[in-house]
């Protein structure tokens, strides 16, 4: 078999479904597995403690932003006809970790990302995606997403 486990990464920005289409094919054609990914930050870990200078920001991922990010990755797979993909929303320090740890810890055996979502607009490969396809122990789809 091609792909046994496919874990499709998304941030929920316009492209998403898009890109969940995409890798939702390839399970289909490869009979694999399909799981949904969405990290959540921990500015609090990312910033190595400094935190309490940024006080608005302290209390960020918060249990209302889990609430609301397990809500809309239930809302895309209802969207993509995926009801029954298994979804995770992580909290790590940075998004490219988020992906990759659940990848090795799932044995995902491709990782589907946008080219570029919220962050690389104007980018021909955004930062996650670049993070992502540098630091992955398994292939990585970059769907490229086109303005
Ligand atoms: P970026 O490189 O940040 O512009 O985003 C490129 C792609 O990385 C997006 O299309 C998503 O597939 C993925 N991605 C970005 N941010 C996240 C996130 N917070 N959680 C999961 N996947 C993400």
């Amino acid at each position: 078999m091609l792909y046994q486990h496919i874990l499709f990464a998304t941030d929920f920005s316009e492209d998403a479904m898009q890109v969940g289409e995409r890798a939702k094919d390839i399970a289909r054609l490869c009979g694999a597995r399909l799981g949904m990914i969405h990290v959540i930050e921990d500015i609090n870990i990312s910033l190595g403690g400094g935190y309490e200078l940024l006080p608005v920001l302290a209390d960020l991922p918060d249990e209302a932003l889990l609430r609301e990010s397990r809500s809309l990755l239930g809302d895309l797979a209802q969207r993509l006809g995926l009801e029954n993909a298994e979804t995770w929303v992580v909290n790590a320090p940075s998004t490219k970790e988020g992906i990759l740890g659940a990848a090795q810890a799932h044995g995902a055996d491709l990782i589907v990302v946008g080219s570029h979502g919220r962050h690389g607009l104007a980018l021909l490969l955004g930062s996650t995606a670049n993070a992502v396809l540098h630091g992955a122990q398994c292939d990585v789809l970059a769907v490229r997403i086109r303005n």
